[in-house]
């Protein structure tokens, strides 16, 4: 008899032709503001798109209320600012807010008067204050109520500069009115920016 073959099960593998570490290059002069992606650019896919109605993942309004960025079964993927500015509210996976947004941090863009709230990262967030584009705030995490149930970030657009007290949304209306697409921002402002990888 011969020995039955045991087929190997792929893992699922990210989207990127290589993964080795992507680095982001910001001049130090430039005469734009330089904005970059919020992941390394092999992760730069939607996983989930903004308002995207899905009344099981999200049972209160019916929507989802930012955009994802998934891991692809990685781990240890940086989180980047996305475009000069300042980090103006953070705080942990412990906290009233954690429980849904895990590990999470605010950054404030003056240049566009918005702010990008980065949820679920693997570790508490980094220190208030001023950043530059590319400076990595964090690592992807699965911390808090991550609805995709795997490492991925969330990322959540807001209209001037952000209070936690934004984010208690009140309806489907209050989220539109006070969010917008943040991919669909970062994407229209990367025309600026220089990317070496
Ligand atoms: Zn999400």
């Amino acid at each position: 008899m011969s020995p039955i073959a045991v087929k190997k099960i792929k893992k699922s593998t990210p989207p990127p032709a290589s993964s080795a570490p992507v680095v982001v290059v910001v001049p130090a002069s430039s005469p734009f503001p330089m904005w970059t992606p919020p992941v390394p650019l092999p992760y730069f896919i939607l996983s989930q798109t903004y308002l995207n109605e899905d009344w099981t993942l999200y049972p209160k309004f019916g929507h989802h209320t930012g955009v994802d960025y998934g891991g692809h079964g990685q781990t240890d993927i940086p989180l980047f600012s996305c475009a000069d500015g300042e980090i103006v509210y953070g705080n942990t996976a412990d906290s009233p807010w954690g429980a849904s947004l895990g590990n999470h941090c605010a950054l404030y863009v003056p240049s566009v008067d918005r702010s990008f709230l980065y949820c679920h990262m693997s570790a508490p967030p980094p220190a208030l204050g001023e950043v530059k584009a590319g400076t990595q705030i964090g690592i992807m995490g699965n911390t808090g109520k991550s609805a995709a149930g795997a490492i991925h970030l969330h990322l959540e657009g807001f209209f001037g500069r952000f209070v936690i007290a934004a984010r208690a949304f009140t309806s489907l209306a209050d989220i539109q009115t006070k969010t917008f697409d943040a991919d669909q921002c970062i994407r229209e402002h990367l025309s600026f920016g220089i990317l070496t990888v």
